[in-house]
């Protein structure tokens, strides 16, 4: 049996059953009858999710998902071939960031620069009424992967040339976001 065969397998809203028009490559919804968001296991079918949707999202505009999950970066080393930013890096990351991971799909190289923007500039998480959004094609597990790449396009970014970097990385659940 092929991947696309299980895949086939009908899922339904954990809260009023109804049938999902879920697509092969897509791990969460919205029930388009009562609103309850969902995550998809593999062993046990749709999971109640909770999913938050920007105020800052006109009405009838459509959205795209993020996963946010609050992070703490402890830098173990940084080596460069020249110059020493190491003060501003830890500077950086003594506080906890916000980790904006996008859901949709997109290049992984922008991926990780929307990533890195957002890290300077968190969204207003503001929550607002339910609209439509694009497809959540990255599952949850994929998030402290992503961040990692994220963390490291930031610190590549700084004014040295970087050689070596090693840190550590917490990051809280993830939530999915809906933003403008
Ligand atoms: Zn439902």
């Amino acid at each position: 049996m092929s991947d696309a065969a299980v895949r086939l397998i009908p899922i339904q809203c954990p809260r009023c059953q109804t049938p999902v028009p879920a697509q092969v490559d897509e791990a969460a919804w919205v029930c388009g009858q009562c609103n309850q968001g969902m995550l998809l296991s593999e062993e046990r079918g749709a999971q109640p999710l909770d999913v938050f949707f920007s105020a800052a999202i006109p009405a009838g505009g459509q959205g795209k998902p993020f996963w946010v999950s609050r992070g703490s970066v402890t830098p173990v080393l940084r080596k460069a071939y020249k110059g020493n930013q190491v003060a501003e890096m830890n500077q950086f990351w003594s506080l906890a960031r916000l980790f904006f991971v996008p859901a949709f799909k997109l290049p992984i190289q922008e991926v990780i620069s929307l990533g890195a923007r957002f890290i300077h500039q968190p969204a207003e998480m503001k929550p607002g009424a339910v609209v439509k959004f694009l497809p959540v094609v990255v599952p949850p597990a994929d998030v402290k992967a992503i961040s990692e790449y994220i963390v490291m396009s930031v610190e590549a970014a700084r004014k040295d040339a970087l050689q070596e970097l090693q840190f550590n990385i917490r990051l809280e659940p993830p939530q999915l976001w809906v933003l403008p």
